[in-house]
């Protein structure tokens, strides 16, 4: 059996990222068909657009999809490739498993959270202009279709994971209407998993108990903003952006991609850490169905991450990208 997936390499760190997710996945016995594609700034070049047409065909004739960071200008320019893709496949639910792992330096030994975030609507819905010169307005959308059905994947993903509580972030003291209707939406939908413990924290709130006791929180679903914004929190507890993976999943297709983003700063350098690319292919792989190739990446990963010979730089060593990638294989023989 062999899946075919499309690969976009992306820009800055994501080719080196995906290379390394793409040798090990080579190695985990089971076959690959990659259909690589460009998106972002190589793209623009190319085609001129940063979003060319056979990305996108290429995801509807796949439906799986992993992907490296696109960068994204700042201000101005092209809109978000990222914002783009999981709208026109609806992408609605984005999953971010947050972990220590054993030797990893990080400020907490035991976190284990996955952060649910509504992947669709929010003020990612890009409906914004200037009023004159001098005043810009946003408007962020919140249904009650798409609360329901992110906070049914937040309890389900729960069922299945064997979790055992939800807590919805909101800000519905200021946001009485938006945020409001959300937080309407999980708590009704809490009621049909009585099995689960449900509770709903003030992003503000919960941004201060993250960083004091990470360790108290299990599954957390939020709108789209306060996903962003707390997933890379979430990583600094854990060691950092390199250690966090994530998965855009619709009805009809998913992809995977680390939380990361390009990071220019380092790009072009082989060390980048691959780790959140290589958990974003062990999602993959658990999403397809192929557990045991999924075990066997993760059980090589710990390994490796656990040996002081093998940090990058972010975690205090100077391995290489690539060498990184080539212990991880090492270790699945
Ligand atoms: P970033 O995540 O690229 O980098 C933030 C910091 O973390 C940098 O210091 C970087 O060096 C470090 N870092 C990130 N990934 C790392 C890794 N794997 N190993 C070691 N260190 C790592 O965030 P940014 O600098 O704010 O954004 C850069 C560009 O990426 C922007 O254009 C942004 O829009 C884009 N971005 C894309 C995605 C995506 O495609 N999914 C996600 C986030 C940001």
């Amino acid at each position: 059996m062999s899946y075919n997936i499309t690969l976009i390499p992306g820009d800055g760190i994501g080719p080196e990222v995906i290379n390394a997710a793409k040798l090990v996945l080579e190695n985990c016995g089971i076959g690959f068909n990659w259909d690589v594609v460009e998106a972002g700034e190589n793209a623009i070049k190319k085609y001129g657009t940063p979003l060319p047409q056979n990305v996108i065909d290429s995801i509807n004739k796949n439906k799986i999809a992993l992907k490296g960071p696109v960068t994204t200008p700042i201000g101005t320019g092209f809109k978000s490739v990222n914002v783009t893709l999981r709208q026109i496949f609806d992408l609605y639910a984005n999953v971010r498993p947050v972990k220590t792992f054993k030797g990893i330096p990080s400020r907490f030994e035991d976190v284990d959270l996955i952060i649910v975030r509504e992947n669709s609507e929010d003020l990612y819905k890009g409906i914004e202009h200037m009023i004159g010169d001098d005043a810009a307005e946003s408007i962020k959308i919140i249904t009650r279709k798409a609360s329901e059905r992110i906070a049914d994947f937040a309890f389900k993903l729960s069922v299945n994971e064997k979790r055992k509580k939800v807590t919805s972030v909101h800000k519905a003291n200021i946001m009485k209407c938006t945020d409001g209707l959300f937080i309407n939406c999980t708590r009704k939908i809490a009621q049909n998993y009585p099995e689960i413990e449900y509770e709903e924290m003030i992003v503000d709130a919960m941004s201060m108990k993250l960083v004091l006791s990470p360790e108290k929180y299990d599954v957390l679903v939020m709108p789209n903003l306060y996903g962003d914004i707390l997933s890379d929190l979430a990583a600094g507890l854990v060691g950092g952006l390199g250690m966090v993976p994530g998965a855009n999943i619709g009805l009809d297709a998913a992809i995977f991609e680390p939380v990361h983003g390009s990071a220019p700063d380092i790009a072009g350098k082989n060390k980048a850490n691959p780790t959140a690319a290589i958990l974003s292919a062990v999602m993959m792989l658990k999403y397809i169905g192929e557990f045991s190739a999924a075990t066997k990446i993760e059980n090589a990963l710990r390994i490796v991450l656990e040996n002081a010979k093998y940090r990058t730089f972010d975690l205090g060593g100077n391995t290489k990208t690539s060498e990184f990638a080539q212990a991880v294989v090492e270790n699945m023989k």
